[in-house]
């Protein structure tokens, strides 16, 4: 998407963004909007997107399990709707499970954080979803606000802001350490040697965030886990518009190119990288099938791969200021929800690096994974805090 510009133009920028995925380019996308300086954005690969953002499943789902994460998806679809008209498919989601009281949980969190969902019975299941017929399913719940993203469109219509107001965007520009000294900031070092300066680094980098926060002597643990997706063309003609999610059995389905796009949402921990679908994801997804929706589970495999979500230990996103580092941002953890909330991640980012408060601030915040400072540490600071009131 971009090529590598001249060396001269790489020596230094205010805010240096590591990383092109969704993280990346929400970041770049909402500091380049605060007028806060020059913004750099850098991505390793040749194209942006090459890793998870390229490469999931790209459903909006407002009903997620993480903290925060409802709240950034309400705040990210105004965001969206001014960012690229049409981004989403409202197909809606059905949950469903084999008995009501699985669903309880999910209702529950409906009704508190004010996501539309509507219960069904098995008879309006199977009249929605017909791939359901001969499977477990019997209570779900409808959302119908949920859809399929452009995820594509979305990327460029980021990328394309960023360079409109006069970010840059660097391909092939691989970051090998985050340089610090004296606990500040001074900028990158590139794995062709390059150094550019900066006093503000943002680390997006996914899978690679927590090593790259290592390289600025400020690790945090970020646990990457693969997890298969596959296309499936049924042998009979199945229909069925919607995204379909098994709470149970832990298995969704959505329409896709005259097929369905499924995943058996596992989860194993792996080294960060483009990692290979096995034969094993295949068959965890075809058993799982047969249980909710057996018309699906003897499908032609069109085509089947793996990426890569990646989380902190609470499965909160990371975003905000590192105490360790000043100048040190993170914007990462986005686990299997980046595509959702990515864009008001991005806002807490900003405001953060602007040094503003926001609502979702405390809860994303890194501090949240560091071990407490000693107790005597923190007797001194509420004493400083009283003395400056
Ligand atoms: C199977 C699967 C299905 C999913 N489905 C959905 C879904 O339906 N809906 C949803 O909302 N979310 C979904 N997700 C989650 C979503 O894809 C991720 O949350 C999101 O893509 C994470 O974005 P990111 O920018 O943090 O990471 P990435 O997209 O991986 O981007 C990180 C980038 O940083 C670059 N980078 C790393 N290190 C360096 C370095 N040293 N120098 C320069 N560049 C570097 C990498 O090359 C990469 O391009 C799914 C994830 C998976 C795996």
């Amino acid at each position: 998407m971009a090529r590598r510009s001249g060396r001269s133009e790489l020596d230094r920028a205010d805010i240096i963004v590591v990383g092109g995925g969704i993280a990346g380019l929400s970041a770049a996308h909402h500091l380049s909007r605060e007028r806060l300086g020059a913004v750099l954005l850098l991505e390793r690969e040749g194209v942006l997107c090459t890793h998870s953002s390229g490469r999931n499943a790209a459903i909006f789902l407002e009903l997620s399990s993480g903290p925060g994460d409802v709240a950034l998806a309400r705040r990210s679809r105004p965001m969206l709707d001014e960012l690229l008209p049409g981004w989403l498919s409202p197909c809606g989601t059905l949950m469903v499970a084999s008995d009501g009281k699985s669903l309880e949980p999910l209702l529950a969190r409906a009704e508190r954080e004010g996501v539309r969902c509507g219960r069904m019975d098995r008879r309006e299941l199977l009249e929605a979803a017909p791939a359901l017929e001969g499977g477990n399913a019997k209570a779900g719940l409808f959302c119908p606000g949920d859809g399929v993203m452009d995820v594509h469109g979305v990327s460029q219509a980021l990328a394309r802001g960023i360079r409109a107001r006069g970010g840059r965007i660097e391909c092939g520009a691989e970051v090998a350490a985050v340089e610090a000294k004296g606990g500040r900031l001074s900028g990158v070092k590139l794995a062709s040697g390059e150094r550019v300066s900066a006093g503000t680094v943002v680390l997006c980098g996914g899978a690679w965030a927590g090593e790259l926060g290592g390289t600025a002597g400020a690790p945090l643990s970020m646990v990457p886990l693969r997890r298969h997706l596959a296309v499936l063309v049924p042998p009979e003609k199945v229909t069925g518009l919607q995204v379909v999610w098994s709470v149970d059995a832990d298995v969704y389905f959505r329409p896709e190119s005259g097929g369905f796009l499924a995943s058996p949402c596992d989860e194993e921990p792996w080294p960060p990288g483009l990692p290979p679908a096995s034969q094993a994801g295949l068959e965890r997804l075809a058993e799982k099938l047969s249980k909710v929706a057996p018309a699906l589970s003897r499908s032609e495999v069109r085509r089947a791969w793996a990426c890569l979500r990646t989380f902190a230990k609470d499965r909160a996103a990371v975003v905000g200021a590192d105490p360790r580092v000043r100048g040190l941002h993170w914007m990462a953890g986005l686990g299997g929800h980046g595509m959702t909330g990515g864009l008001a991640a991005g806002e807490v980012l900003a405001a953060a690096v602007a040094g503003r408060s926001d609502p979702l601030g405390e809860v994303l915040s890194p501090v949240r994974l560091l071990p407490p400072p000693p107790a005597a540490i923190r007797r001194a600071e509420r004493r400083s805090s009283r003395a400056r009131r």
